[in-house]
């Protein structure tokens, strides 16, 4: 059952940035939809 839980997180599609389709590490969930790099424009 264990096993079955770990394949569906593994399973789960990644965030990706709204800016540029890059794929977003789930580190920063208050963060939305944008990676870091798009955050770091936006704050220029
Ligand atoms: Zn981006």
């Amino acid at each position: 059952m264990i096993e079955n839980i770990l394949e569906f997180f593994k399973n789960l599609p990644s965030k990706k940035c709204t800016e540029c389709g890059e794929t977003i590490e789930e580190q920063h969930e208050c963060y939305g939809n944008k990676c870091d790099k798009c955050l770091g424009l936006l704050d220029m």
